[in-house]
C-alpha cells in the first residue's frame, strides 16, 4: 500500500506527509501555482483565438512553450492528475471532506472553465496534452489532400474512447472506496517528466517508459492518453459538452464537409457537442470559406 503511494505524485507529496494542517497543504500550494499558470495561458490563448490569430504555426509555438516550460523545466506543471490522485488517496485513507477543500476548489475552477469555453486547458496548458499534440503532427494529416501522410493513422470513435475512459475512472474510484488503494500513479505518464530530476529512480523510470509509450502512440492515434485514460479529460469532456462558447460555423459555411473529414476527434459537425474539441485548429485551417469562429456570445 505504501509502495503504491511512493511513486508518481507520492514522491513529491511525501514532503508534506507530516502535514499539521486540517487540509491538504500540498494540494493547496500546487493548486495555486497551477491556477496561476492556467490563467496566463487561458487569457493569452482566448485572445489569439478570438482575434483569429491562432494559426497552426502560432499554436505549435504555444505547444512547444507549454511542453518545454511546463513539461521539462517545471517537470509536469500543471498536472491535472495531481488533484484527482489526491482525492483518491484521501478516499483510500478515509480522510474527511475538509482535507480535500483545496483540490476540490482547483478542480471546480478548471471544470468551470471547460463549462464556459470548452477544453482550452487541454488544448494549450497541459504539458502532456501538448506533448501528444506535437507528436500527432508527425503523422497526422494537416492537409486533407495529402492522403499519404495519413496512412498510418488509426481512427477510433468517440463512443469507444468514452467507454474506456469512464470504465477506467469507475475502476479507480471502486478500488479507492472498497479496497482503500489508489492505482492512478501506475497510470501517470506525467511523472515520466520527473525522470529528468532523478534519472536513477526506478519508479520514475517506469513512469518515463509510460510517457514514451504515450508519445509513440500519439504518432499513430490522436491524443491517446487524453482520450482513453485521463480522468481529468473525462470530467472536462462532460463539462465541455455544455459549453456554448466554442468553435461554431457561421452563415458563410457551404457544408463542404472538409472540417468534418479533418477533425481528429469527429466533433466538427455543426450539431456535434464540443466535448472532445482540443482547439487543434485543423478545421479552421482547412475551411476554404473561413466559416468557423469562436463564439463568445453563447
Ligand atoms: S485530457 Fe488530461 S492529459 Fe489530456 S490535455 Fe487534458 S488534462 Fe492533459
Ligand atoms: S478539428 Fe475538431 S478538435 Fe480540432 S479545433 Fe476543429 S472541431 Fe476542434
Amino acid at each position: 500500500m505504501k509502495n503504491l503511494k511512493q511513486i508518481g505524485f507520492g514522491v513529491i507529496s511525501s514532503v508534506f506527509q507530516e502535514n499539521p494542517l486540517p487540509f491538504d497543504t500540498y494540494g493547496a500550494i500546487s493548486g495555486v501555482f497551477m491556477l496561476f499558470l492556467w490563467l496566463i495561458t487561458f487569457l493569452f490563448c482566448i485572445m489569439l483565438i478570438d482575434a483569429k490569430l491562432m494559426s497552426q504555426k502560432a499554436a505549435t509555438v504555444i505547444y512547444l512553450i507549454t511542453f518545454i516550460i511546463g513539461g521539462l523545466l517545471l517537470v509536469a506543471i500543471p498536472n491535472t492528475l495531481l488533484p484527482i490522485s489526491e482525492i483518491l488517496m484521501a478516499i483510500a485513507d478515509r480522510k474527511d471532506l475538509w482535507y480535500l477543500l483545496p483540490v476540490l476548489t482547483v478542480l471546480t475552477i478548471l471544470f468551470g472553465t471547460s463549462l464556459l469555453v470548452g477544453r482550452i486547458f487541454c488544448g494549450y496548458a497541459c504539458p502532456l496534452g501538448t506533448f501528444q499534440e506535437l507528436l500527432s503532427k508527425i503523422n497526422f494529416k494537416q492537409d486533407i489532400k495529402n492522403q499519404k501522410a495519413n496512412k498510418f493513422h488509426f481512427e477510433v470513435s468517440k463512443q469507444l474512447t468514452g467507454k474506456v475512459r469512464w470504465t477506467f475512472v469507475g475502476i479507480l474510484f471502486f478500488l479507492a472506496i472498497l479496497l482503500g488503494i489508489n492505482i492512478l500513479p501506475y497510470f501517470d505518464p506525467f511523472s515520466g517528466f520527473l525522470v529528468l530530476r532523478s534519472p536513477i529512480d526506478l519508479n520514475l523510470f517506469i513512469a518515463f517508459v509510460g510517457l514514451s509509450i504515450v508519445g509513440i502512440s500519439s504518432i499513430f492515434l490522436y491524443r491517446p492518453y487524453c482520450r482513453f485514460l485521463c480522468p481529468f479529460g473525462a470530467g472536462s469532456d462532460l463539462c465541455s459538452r455544455y459549453a456554448k462558447n466554442t468553435y461554431q460555423r457561421t452563415e458563410d459555411c457551404t457544408e463542404c464537409g472538409l472540417c468534418e473529414k479533418i477533425c481528429p476527434t469527429h466533433v466538427a459537425a455543426a450539431e456535434s457537442n464540443k466535448g472532445e474539441c482540443y482547439y487543434c485548429n485543423r478545421c479552421i485551417e482547412i475551411c476554404p470559406e473561413d466559416a468557423i469562429k469562436l463564439n463568445l456570445e453563447g
